[in-house]
């Protein structure tokens, strides 16, 4: 008998995986767990500016869900709880993303209903500073008519003059930024969207899979190491970092489930946000430009993204 892989979740690391089914196939009982959609995050952004029709990705047409959500696992069993029932794996490949901290409304996971919601608010709340919340803030304005962007600091992990000639380019567009902590309680306008970054799910610490409040650690193969037939791509793995390694973690964990293993290695991932309308910037660990080329590379990445896994 073969042995049972489930995969779980449609995270961007799963749809490199299901890229293989056919191969994957041949050797294994092969189940999927999860949803028939999936939104893009690099380019949801560009849907609310009117920029781009859709940043939707779907499953494959050839595979059918056993079920649609993991509700927990037992790992000394190796089983899945499932909105459907126990399902048993020998390979467990999770791809189920983290979420987002829970103020206003969660970015994570995103939704359609979520992101029909912000195409349909005139005004929106955003919360953090960071690369999701800076772009979210310039895509936004160029559709809604109020914004209001409240960040600590702007872009904090970039040199300082780039934070501070970004803020000004939010505020020249006409988003109101305001420069303090978002207080619970705090008076706001439309929808409020938290991009303060994702945490840990909970069902990771029950099942024992990492501490509480904590990432899952894995060892270099990007397998758990105590649970060793136990995979963990993107957000979930303590060792990646966005939505780049999410994908790069999915074709290393392909290749290891096709006997073709490489060490994973972590590298600094080109990371570009769209800010003012035909232009983006690009950063490279510090290292940052700021224009049309940038913007017209990221057109080019995420069209061919989303139309790889329409
Ligand atoms: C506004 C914004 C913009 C961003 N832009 C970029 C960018 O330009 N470039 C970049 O590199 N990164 C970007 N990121 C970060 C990027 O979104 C994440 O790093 C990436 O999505 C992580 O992918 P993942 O594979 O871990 O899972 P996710 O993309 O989070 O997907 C997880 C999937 O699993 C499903 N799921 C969740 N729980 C369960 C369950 N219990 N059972 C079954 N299925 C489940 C979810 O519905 C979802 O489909 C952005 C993030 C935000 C919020």
């Amino acid at each position: 008998m073969k042995p049972r892989l489930v995969l779980v979740g449609l995270g961007h690391g799963q749809l490199e995986i299901l890229e293989h089914l056919d191969a994957l196939n041949e050797n294994y009982e092969v189940s999927y767990i999860g949803g028939r959609e999936a939104i893009y995050t690099g380019a949801f952004p560009q849907v609310i500016a009117g920029e781009m029709e859709s940043a939707t990705t779907r499953l494959r047409r050839d595979v059918s869900p056993v079920a649609e959500r993991l509700i927990g696992l037992d790992p000394d069993a190796r089983l899945v709880e499932t909105d459907r029932g126990h399902v048993a794996y020998d390979i467990l490949v999770l791809a189920t993303g983290a979420k987002s901290r829970g103020i206003g409304n969660r970015l994570k996971p995103m939704t359609t209903n979520m992101l029909d919601e912000i195409l349909q608010s005139d005004a929106i709340t955003i919360v953090g500073g960071g690369k999701a919340g800076v772009e979210l803030a310039f895509a936004c304005i160029r559709q809604k008519q109020r914004v209001t962007l409240y960040a600590r600091d702007i872009l904090p992990e970039l040199p300082r003059h780039v934070g501070r000639q970004m803020a000004r380019r939010l505020v020249h567009s006409g988003v109101t930024l305001i420069l303090t902590s978002f207080q619970p309680g705090t008076k706001t306008e439309g929808l409020v969207l938290d991009a303060t970054g994702v945490v840990p799910d909970d069902f990771w610490s029950a099942a024992g899979l990492a501490a509480a409040g904590a990432f899952i650690d894995t060892e270099d193969d990007l397998r758990h190491p105590v649970y060793r037939e136990i995979y963990i791509t993107g957000d979930m793995a303590a060792r990646l970092n966005g939505g780049v390694d999410a994908v790069r973690s999915g074709r290393h964990v392909a290749r290891q489930l096709l006997g073709t293993p490489r060490p994973f290695k972590s590298r600094t991932s080109l990371n570009i946000l769209l800010t003012t309308p035909g232009r983006a910037l690009l950063t490279f660990g510090k290292l940052t430009w700021h224009g049309r080329l940038p913007y017209r590379l990221k057109r080019t990445i995420d069209r061919r993204y989303v139309e790889r896994f329409r």
